[in-house]
């Protein structure tokens, strides 16, 4: 990780996200589909509140820390973990739907949603 990697992390990608908020925790590095961030645009705007980002990219090493599947889309930028209430997540998969995610999957009182796209 250099100062100027984390600069250029800083750059706006869409209206509402920054490269950073998509970046592997331990290395800083990112990777990011197009598809995804549309998508994410589109549920902000279905559900009206900023979205936060548990987890976005994941190196393999980090993917392995976390305990991800083996086969994680979130270490091809294809998925995100979004912060999302247990008592919103019904209302939630139904816009993710709308947003044409091609999968969501929710966590239960765990308090998030994974999205992804193929
Ligand atoms: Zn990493
Ligand atoms: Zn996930």
């Amino acid at each position: 990780m250099t100062t100027q990697s984390k600069r250029l992390n800083d750059m706006r990608i869409s209206e509402h996200f920054r490269l950073r908020e998509f970046e592997c925790p331990c290395c800083r590095c990112v990777q990011i589909a197009p598809g995804l961030v549309r998508r994410l645009e589109a549920l902000r705007e279905l559900w009206g509140k900023p979205i936060v980002i548990t987890s976005g990219y994941r190196c393999a090493e980090h993917n392995v820390w976390v305990k991800g599947s083996p086969k994680s889309l979130h270490m091809r930028g294809q998925a995100a973990d979004v912060v999302v209430p247990f008592e919103e997540q019904e209302t939630v998969m139904k816009m993710a739907r709308k947003a044409d995610f091609s999968s969501a999957i929710p966590y239960g009182k765990r308090n998030f949603v994974h999205l992804a796209v193929n």
